[in-house]
């Protein structure tokens, strides 16, 4: 599912914090559960006949079975499965008792599935069913919003040829396929996976980063369906340090850059038990992160998480970001051990929360599109960024320069602080998501982990 980005609106951003979702519509995916995953590697598509260029909810003339064929591509490319493409008469998605074994693509304005947009606004859901013993994948149904609408709740459309004000088809596919193969969301903002979706200008550009799969996407496919030949694992544990007692952190985020570009290749999340685990990581060196996550939407995926768990900087287990290893040697067919524990004085809230980022006079939750050879402006809203002097800017790249005196501060009533600042874009960067990382005047660390995309070339 998806839940459409707002544009500068921090108020409906925040009022989305406690939203829960029954868990027929998302996964478990928490290392201590079965992941989801097909038996088999052919897996059969059905493509509702409500899916035309002239259903409501698409702008006339789009390319929709393109859009299908693209996104269903992506992934069959890069992980060891194969899909079927075949019509269908059906129009709704099964009701959570009863799957037909029949998985459905459809954007049909029956009552049965306009049922799963009754909480919330989101552009599309995925419907799994699943075997809760062995995580076995019977059937996924894909529905998208026949009504899609934005933040402000006007009516909107899918389209996909990057139209103002419009969602990307293929984009909202590209993220469902994902769940109907079995991953969950990712806290690496320029991911296919992450949780939001941007309408097609912000930031004054068409929202259509998310057609391409990020590393952190090949890798967590192929770690579920290979192929992972000559690839690395690193596991570990997260423990928090409360009152002299170590406390299982859960639901943080850890992600790893290759130390020579500082590309992000492989992101995962802590389980209940503080544990982590990400496979099919290509040998390199990597540095390697840590960052608690404030934002709801990841709190979905997650099994026994309270939503007190997620508050925004306050609840027991907020922490500071923190790199927690600069240099991590992942070997092929290895298992390398990466185990941290948060002591004093890391312990500490986060005063530093850049939640919103955006270029063109826009700030949002969606990565930044950046081109080889460019000069951007960046733009980085949150509670903390007052604090945060010239020389602590960065991008985790260096084919990413920032430009320290082009710093620049502004305040508004009744919103966080903004910074700007210009970052200059190398000719030959690789394809790629990359982080800004912010310190402030008291050392204080925070990460936009993928904050920045550069898109792949035509
Ligand atoms: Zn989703």
């Amino acid at each position: 599912m998806r839940r459409p980005n707002p544009i500068l609106a921090l108020m409906a951003m925040l009022a989305c914090v406690t939203a829960g979702y029954p868990s027929s519509f998302e996964f478990a995916a928490g290392a201590s559960e079965k992941q989801t995953k097909w038996p088999t590697r052919t897996i059969q598509i059905s493509i509702s006949n409500s899916l035309t260029p002239f259903a409501q909810g698409i702008k006339q003339g789009s390319d929709v079975a393109g859009a299908i064929r693209r996104a269903l591509d992506s992934w069959a490319r890069v992980a060891n499965v194969a899909f079927v493409e075949v019509s269908s008469n059906l129009q709704s998605i099964s009701p959570t008792s009863a799957g037909d074994g029949v998985s459905l693509i459809t954007i049909a304005p029956t009552p049965q599935n306009l049922a799963v947009f009754s909480e919330g606004n989101n552009t599309a859901r995925t419907r799994m069913f699943y075997d809760a013993v062995t995580g076995a994948i019977s059937e996924a149904d894909i529905v998208i919003n026949p009504f899609p609408y934005s933040v402000e709740g006007t009516p909107l459309q899918f389209s996909t040829d990057g139209s103002f004000g419009t969602y990307d088809l293929e984009s909202t596919l590209a993220h469902e396929i994902g769940h109907l193969l079995g991953l969950g969301h990712s806290g690496v903002i320029g991911s296919t996976m992450q949780a939001s979706q941007g309408l097609n200008g912000t930031y004054g550009l068409a929202a259509v980063t998310e057609r391409s799969l990020s590393d952190v996407d090949r890798v967590a496919i192929r770690e579920v369906y290979g192929p992972c030949e000559n690839q690395g694992l690193v596991d570990g544990k997260v423990f928090n340090s409360v009152d002299g007692r170590l406390l299982p952190i859960n639901g943080a985020h850890i992600w790893l850059e290759d130390s020579n570009s500082g590309r992000i290749v492989a992101s995962g999340r802590t389980d209940l038990s503080g544990a982590f685990r990400i496979g099919c990581i290509p040998p390199a060196t990597y540095r390697a992160m840590i960052e608690y996550l404030d934002r709801p939407t990841d709190s979905m995926a997650l099994t026994g998480v309270s939503a007190g768990d997620y508050k925004f900087g306050v609840g027991g287990r907020a922490f500071r970001s923190v790199e927690i290893n600069t240099q991590l040697q992942i070997a092929a067919d290895k298992t390398t051990p990466l185990n941290y524990v948060f002591v004093p004085p890391q312990n500490a809230l986060p005063l530093l929360n850049p939640r919103f980022l955006g270029t063109n006079g826009e700030l949002s939750t969606i990565p930044v599109p950046a081109g080889a050879g460019t000069k951007v402006t960046l733009q980085v809203a949150g509670e903390g960024l007052d604090q945060i002097p010239g020389t602590g800017l960065s991008v985790s790249s260096p084919f990413i320069t920032v430009d320290a005196a082009s710093l620049t501060l502004q305040r508004f009533a009744n919103s966080p602080p903004m910074i700007s600042f210009e970052v200059t874009v190398g000719a030959n960067v690789p394809a790629g998501d990359y982080s800004i990382r912010l310190q402030s005047n008291s050392g204080e660390v925070a990460f936009l982990a993928g904050g920045i995309t550069v898109n792949p070339g035509p």
